[in-house]
Protein backbone atom coordinates (compact mmCIF):
# COMPACT_ATOMS: atom_id res chain seq x y z
CA UNK A 1 0.00 0.00 0.00
CA UNK A 2 1.42 3.31 -0.85
CA UNK A 3 1.35 7.23 0.77
CA UNK A 4 2.62 10.05 -0.49
CA UNK A 5 2.93 12.83 1.23
CA UNK A 6 3.12 16.42 0.88
CA UNK A 7 6.76 16.53 2.06
CA UNK A 8 8.36 13.66 1.49
CA UNK A 9 6.74 12.29 -1.57
CA UNK A 10 5.34 8.55 -1.96
CA UNK A 11 6.23 5.70 0.72
CA UNK A 12 5.17 1.97 1.16
CA UNK A 13 2.89 1.93 4.40
CA UNK A 14 1.33 -0.93 6.31
CA UNK A 15 -2.50 -0.79 6.80
CA UNK A 16 -1.98 -0.34 9.98
CA UNK A 17 -0.06 3.11 9.35
CA UNK A 18 -2.98 3.80 7.03
CA UNK A 19 -5.78 4.59 9.78
CA UNK A 20 -3.62 7.06 11.19
CA UNK A 21 -3.68 11.11 10.80
CA UNK A 22 -0.37 11.10 8.67
CA UNK A 23 0.45 7.96 7.80
CA UNK A 24 3.98 9.21 5.86
CA UNK A 25 6.61 7.17 7.84
CA UNK A 26 9.06 10.41 7.84
CA UNK A 27 6.66 12.86 9.11
CA UNK A 28 6.07 10.28 12.45
CA UNK A 29 9.98 10.22 12.78
CA UNK A 30 10.04 13.55 13.05
CA UNK A 31 7.02 13.40 15.71
CA UNK A 32 9.53 12.00 17.93
CA UNK A 33 11.64 15.36 18.10
CA UNK A 34 11.69 17.54 20.93
CA UNK A 35 8.84 20.05 19.03
CA UNK A 36 11.63 22.53 18.58
CA UNK A 37 13.95 20.57 16.49
CA UNK A 38 10.49 18.87 14.35
CA UNK A 39 11.22 21.02 11.23
CA UNK A 40 15.07 20.84 11.23
CA UNK A 41 16.29 20.53 7.85
CA UNK A 42 20.30 19.65 6.49
CA UNK A 43 19.94 22.39 4.49
CA UNK A 44 19.51 25.13 7.61
CA UNK A 45 23.18 24.69 7.98
CA UNK A 46 25.60 27.44 5.83
CA UNK A 47 28.47 26.29 6.74
CA UNK A 48 28.67 22.77 5.61
CA UNK A 49 28.03 20.44 8.35
CA UNK A 50 24.47 19.38 6.50
CA UNK A 51 26.68 18.26 3.74
CA UNK A 52 28.79 16.61 6.01
CA UNK A 53 26.00 14.79 7.56
CA UNK A 54 24.53 14.45 3.89
CA UNK A 55 27.78 12.18 2.88
CA UNK A 56 27.80 10.31 6.37
CA UNK A 57 23.60 9.22 5.17
CA UNK A 58 24.81 8.49 2.40
CA UNK A 59 27.41 5.62 3.32
CA UNK A 60 27.60 2.52 5.10
CA UNK A 61 26.08 3.71 8.48
CA UNK A 62 27.37 0.90 11.00
CA UNK A 63 30.45 3.13 12.05
CA UNK A 64 29.21 6.05 14.61
CA UNK A 65 28.73 10.03 14.10
CA UNK A 66 30.11 12.11 16.66
CA UNK A 67 28.96 16.11 16.64
CA UNK A 68 30.89 18.29 18.58
CA UNK A 69 31.65 21.69 19.30
CA UNK A 70 30.53 24.56 22.37
CA UNK A 71 26.85 25.14 23.56
CA UNK A 72 24.90 26.90 20.92
CA UNK A 73 26.36 26.18 17.48
CA UNK A 74 23.65 24.02 16.34
CA UNK A 75 24.41 20.87 17.53
CA UNK A 76 20.87 19.39 18.82
CA UNK A 77 19.64 20.97 15.60
CA UNK A 78 21.77 19.03 13.03
CA UNK A 79 21.00 15.47 15.16
CA UNK A 80 17.44 16.43 14.37
CA UNK A 81 17.56 17.05 10.73
CA UNK A 82 20.22 13.88 10.34
CA UNK A 83 17.58 12.11 11.59
CA UNK A 84 14.68 13.26 9.36
CA UNK A 85 16.81 12.27 6.20
CA UNK A 86 18.06 8.88 7.54
CA UNK A 87 17.26 7.31 3.81
CA UNK A 88 15.20 4.23 4.95
CA UNK A 89 11.82 5.63 6.25
CA UNK A 90 11.09 2.65 8.20
CA UNK A 91 14.31 3.48 10.71
CA UNK A 92 12.63 4.79 13.67
CA UNK A 93 15.30 6.99 15.48
CA UNK A 94 15.40 8.37 19.10
CA UNK A 95 16.83 11.28 20.40
CA UNK A 96 17.60 11.45 23.82
CA UNK A 97 20.06 13.30 26.46
CA UNK A 98 22.78 11.03 28.15
CA UNK A 99 20.93 12.16 31.83
CA UNK A 100 17.46 11.04 30.48
CA UNK A 101 18.41 7.52 28.93
CA UNK A 102 20.26 6.34 32.04
CA UNK A 103 16.91 7.29 34.10
CA UNK A 104 14.85 5.70 31.52
CA UNK A 105 17.11 2.80 32.37
CA UNK A 106 16.76 2.92 35.60
CA UNK A 107 12.89 3.39 35.32
CA UNK A 108 12.23 0.31 33.33
CA UNK A 109 15.22 -2.37 34.37
CA UNK A 110 16.66 -2.62 30.97
CA UNK A 111 17.98 -1.01 28.40
CA UNK A 112 16.83 -2.76 25.31
CA UNK A 113 15.01 0.47 24.11
CA UNK A 114 18.26 1.71 23.55
CA UNK A 115 20.58 -1.29 22.67
CA UNK A 116 18.50 -2.44 20.38
CA UNK A 117 17.25 0.65 18.29
CA UNK A 118 18.13 0.58 14.38
CA UNK A 119 19.18 4.24 15.44
CA UNK A 120 19.79 6.00 18.03
CA UNK A 121 21.14 10.08 19.09
CA UNK A 122 22.85 10.55 22.41
CA UNK A 123 22.92 14.33 23.10
CA UNK A 124 24.85 15.96 26.24
CA UNK A 125 27.27 13.53 26.70
CA UNK A 126 29.23 16.12 28.94
CA UNK A 127 32.62 15.68 30.69
CA UNK A 128 31.72 13.55 33.46
CA UNK A 129 29.06 11.34 34.49
CA UNK A 130 27.13 11.88 37.42
CA UNK A 131 27.81 8.43 39.06
CA UNK A 132 30.14 5.70 38.07
CA UNK A 133 26.38 3.35 37.64
CA UNK A 134 25.71 5.86 35.00
CA UNK A 135 28.90 5.38 33.42
CA UNK A 136 28.12 1.66 33.38
CA UNK A 137 25.31 1.72 31.76
CA UNK A 138 26.25 4.39 29.11
CA UNK A 139 29.01 1.31 28.37
CA UNK A 140 26.30 -1.66 28.38
CA UNK A 141 24.50 0.23 25.54
CA UNK A 142 27.34 1.62 23.20
CA UNK A 143 29.01 -2.03 23.73
CA UNK A 144 25.83 -3.43 22.30
CA UNK A 145 25.45 -1.35 19.53
CA UNK A 146 29.14 -1.69 18.67
CA UNK A 147 28.62 -5.27 18.47
CA UNK A 148 25.59 -5.22 16.86
CA UNK A 149 26.85 -2.81 14.47
CA UNK A 150 23.90 -0.45 14.67
CA UNK A 151 24.14 2.99 14.12
CA UNK A 152 24.98 5.59 16.95
CA UNK A 153 25.34 9.69 16.68
CA UNK A 154 26.82 11.39 19.67
CA UNK A 155 26.15 14.86 20.76
CA UNK A 156 28.73 16.60 22.69
CA UNK A 157 30.33 20.09 23.96
CA UNK A 158 33.59 18.25 24.46
CA UNK A 159 36.66 18.69 22.03
CA UNK A 160 37.67 15.69 20.07
CA UNK A 161 41.11 15.49 22.27
CA UNK A 162 39.69 15.48 25.55
CA UNK A 163 37.32 12.22 24.59
CA UNK A 164 39.19 9.99 25.82
CA UNK A 165 40.75 11.78 29.23
CA UNK A 166 36.42 12.09 30.11
CA UNK A 167 35.35 8.75 29.14
CA UNK A 168 38.47 6.79 29.59
CA UNK A 169 39.66 4.30 27.15
CA UNK A 170 37.23 1.39 26.63
CA UNK A 171 34.09 3.87 26.05
CA UNK A 172 36.23 5.79 24.41
CA UNK A 173 37.02 3.01 21.87
CA UNK A 174 33.64 2.09 21.05
CA UNK A 175 32.07 5.23 20.34
CA UNK A 176 35.36 6.60 17.71
CA UNK A 177 36.04 2.76 15.98
CA UNK A 178 35.60 4.04 12.43
CA UNK A 179 33.84 7.02 13.52
CA UNK A 180 33.00 10.29 11.15
CA UNK A 181 33.74 13.18 13.45
CA UNK A 182 31.73 16.97 12.45
CA UNK A 183 33.21 19.70 14.02
CA UNK A 184 30.59 22.47 14.55
CA UNK A 185 31.85 25.51 13.22
CA UNK A 186 30.14 28.64 14.39
CA UNK A 187 30.29 30.74 17.23
CA UNK A 188 27.74 30.61 20.06
CA UNK A 189 24.51 32.32 18.47
CA UNK A 190 23.02 33.41 21.79
CA UNK A 191 26.66 35.61 22.10
CA UNK A 192 26.43 36.70 18.89
CA UNK A 193 22.64 38.16 19.29
CA UNK A 194 23.82 40.02 23.22
CA UNK A 195 26.94 41.57 21.07
CA UNK A 196 24.78 43.15 18.48
CA UNK A 197 23.45 42.46 15.03
CA UNK A 198 26.33 44.28 13.72
CA UNK A 199 28.33 41.11 14.20
CA UNK A 200 26.12 38.70 12.66
CA UNK A 201 27.04 38.09 9.19
CA UNK A 202 24.53 37.90 6.02
CA UNK A 203 24.11 34.25 4.76
CA UNK A 204 26.04 35.06 1.58
CA UNK A 205 29.03 35.87 3.55
CA UNK A 206 32.06 33.24 3.84
CA UNK A 207 32.26 33.84 7.02
CA UNK A 208 30.66 31.14 10.05
CA UNK A 209 29.14 33.86 12.65
CA UNK A 210 25.74 32.34 11.60
CA UNK A 211 25.46 28.84 11.41
CA UNK A 212 21.53 28.01 10.76
CA UNK A 213 19.48 30.28 8.24
CA UNK A 214 17.28 33.23 10.22
CA UNK A 215 14.30 31.20 8.99
CA UNK A 216 15.32 27.68 11.72
CA UNK A 217 14.14 27.41 15.36
CA UNK A 218 17.12 28.54 17.18
CA UNK A 219 18.16 25.60 20.00
CA UNK A 220 19.03 27.92 22.68
CA UNK A 221 17.46 24.97 25.36
CA UNK A 222 20.69 22.91 24.19
ZN1 LIG B 1 5.92 13.19 5.31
Amino acid sequence: MMYTCEKHGEHKISRYAKSMANPCPICRRATLLPCRFQKADLNDFITGEGLEAQNWLQGPMQNNLLILGPSGTGKTHLASAITIAIPDPCVLAKLITAREMSQAIIAKGTDKEFSERAFLIIDEIGRSFHTPAEQDRMFDVVNSRYNEMLPTVFVSNLKPEDLRPAWGDALTGRIMDGAKIILMRGEDRRIVNKIGPSRVRSDTSSDASSVVRSNAPSDAAE
